[in-house]
């Protein structure tokens, strides 16, 4: 059994960048837990902030429950405005000590958007002083995240090292990804990721749709 930790920036993120691998994960048995950086409430207009993070909190649970998750963790940082700060790295250290994952999802360092940025920038930063004798705020043991994979979700990587076929999960993955109502009512989100899955398929040759990752390494802090 192995345990897998999500980072989502925004509700949606943990689908449409690794909807497919984390199905495959719960297949497996392996327990899945999603931190939510923001809840998204910039993510719309006609509703206020607070009204739309309740929205999109509801459906980032039901699309959970749909699939099988049951530990969701909601951060509340402001959507948009992601901080890189000590704060939030003291919350992620005491996450990565009491969670113990042994493979870790974030998005990947080149994302446009810039919660996505900060949000990789602070998963590894905190994978780095998670393991060592640092953030004694952050109760719990040390513990050495084994695997970071960084996926994508605005912008595509570049070079793809990590492969995963999804094409026996992916009506499962964008049937989670629909439960996102509010989102997908504006933007076809479905679409773009069946589309770049597809398009990862055919040029790996790895299967019909395929999920890609970088892979993080970290190396030891000062
Ligand atoms: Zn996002």
């Amino acid at each position: 059994m192995r345990r897998i930790l999500v980072a989502a920036p925004h509700p949606d993120d943990e689908w449409i960048g690794c909807g497919g691998s984390l199905l495959k994960h719960i297949r497996r048995g392996n327990p899945v837990t999603v931190v939510y950086m923001t809840s998204g409430e910039a993510g719309g207009l006609g509703q206020t902030k607070e009204a739309l993070a309740d929205v999109r909190e509801a459906e980032a649970r039901d699309a959970a429950a749909f699939a099988g998750i049951a530990d969701l963790i909601f951060l509340g940082n402001p959507d948009g405005y992601l901080a890189y700060d000590r704060s939030n790295l003291v919350a992620l250290v005491e996450i990565l000590r009491r969670i113990r994952p042994d493979v870790l999802y974030i998005p990947h360092a080149q994302e446009a958007h810039p919660d996505h940025a900060v949000t990789h920038r602070l998963w590894v930063e905190a994978s780095r002083r998670a393991g060592g004798p640092w953030f004694s705020e952050s109760p719990g043991d040390p513990w050495a995240v084994g695997t970071i994979l960084c996926y994508e979700v605005w912008t595509p990587l570049t070079a793809v090292p990590c492969v995963e076929d999804i094409s026996a999960f992916m009506d499962l993955k964008l049937a989670a990804l629909r439960r996102h109502r509010s989102q997908l009512d504006g933007i076809p989100y479905d679409e773009a990721a069946a589309a770049l899955n597809r398009y990862r398929g055919i040029t790996t040759g790895k299967g019909r749709f395929c999920e890609c990752f970088a892979v993080q390494t970290l190396e030891t802090p000062s």
